[in-house]
């Protein structure tokens, strides 16, 4: 088969930064040819030290204007894919399906005036890809951005948050966004305290926000961990906010991880 017959490309990796032991980014060369709307993922392949290739979903962190891909990845121990991801240093190849796949997009939304994006852990990935293009920026009035994560240590991509306030395109625009983190297993000055779920219910988050959660205004978000999101979607469905469909368009998009 030739490159062109090919499902996928092989790519370069340009940088890996450790984050903490079990956290890490990676940032490769990109084909010319690879196209995703923000807040999609591809599906990476890396080879098993058997010759056998495994695949993973990976959420773009990077923009779809920007000429290299970045991704953001858990290790998990004994994981399949993850123990050989984590093992890739830089000029290392990794294989990265032609096709981006996913809703998690804001066409998933008609209308609305609050846009939230919740994720828990590395789920923050496709909200900084749609975060680092213009479109969110010129839909919504307000933008609130909340991830959280067990410990304090493990808040990635602090400096790159901070930064978009200073990105030249955003002039003028960077105050629409909020920014919360909550961390659940120990108390941290500016941070939140508690699961999003206690947070909605018991009032904390929107009043945080400074806004309320409703179904004329908000949109909301949901990615990483699966328990979450169920939890979470079930306490926005009291609250009469439902999934957005393409027949009938509510008021949530979700992506999980696993
Ligand atoms: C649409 C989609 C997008 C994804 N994007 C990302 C991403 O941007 N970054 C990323 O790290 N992972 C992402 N994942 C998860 C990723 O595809 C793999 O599950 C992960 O790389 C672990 O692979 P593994 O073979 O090492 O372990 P697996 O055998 O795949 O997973 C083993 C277990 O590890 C846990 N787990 C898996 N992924 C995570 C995670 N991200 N955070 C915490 N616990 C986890 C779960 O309990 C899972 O059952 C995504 C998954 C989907 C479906």
């Amino acid at each position: 088969m030739t490159a062109s017959e090919e499902k996928f490309t092989r790519q370069t990796l340009l940088d890996v930064q450790t984050l903490t032991p079990n956290l890490f980014t990676l940032r490769t060369t990109r084909d010319a040819g690879f196209r995703f709307r923000a807040g999609q993922f591809a599906r990476l392949g890396v080879t098993k030290a058997d010759g056998s290739t495994v695949w993973r979903a990976y959420s773009m962190v990077s923009a779809p204007h920007d000429e290299h891909l970045e991704f953001f990845s858990i290790v998990v121990p004994e994981g399949e894919f993850t123990s050989e991801l984590s093992r890739l240093k830089e000029g290392d190849t990794l294989m990265v399906d032609k096709t981006a796949f996913g809703f998690l997009t804001l066409d998933r939304f008609v209308d609305g005036r609050d846009l939230w994006l919740l994720a828990t852990g590395t789920g923050l990935a496709p909200f900084l890809s749609i975060l680092q293009d213009l479109e969110v920026w010129q839909r919504f009035e307000r933008i609130i951005l909340v991830y959280s994560v067990r410990q304090a240590a493990e808040l990635a991509y602090q400096p790159l948050i901070d930064d978009l306030k200073s990105r030249d395109y955003l002039e003028g625009v960077a105050d629409k966004l909020l920014y919360i983190p909550v961390v659940t297993r120990e108390e941290v000055a500016g941070a939140l305290h508690g699961r999003i779920t206690t947070l909605i219910e018991n009032g904390e988050l929107e009043r945080a926000a400074g806004l309320d959660l409703t179904p004329e205004h908000s949109r909301v978000m949901l990615c990483g961990n699966p328990q979450m999101i169920e939890d979470t979607r079930a306490v926005l469905k009291a609250r009469d906010m439902n999934l957005s469909l393409t027949r009938r368009p509510g008021q949530v998009a979700v992506e999980n991880y696993w």
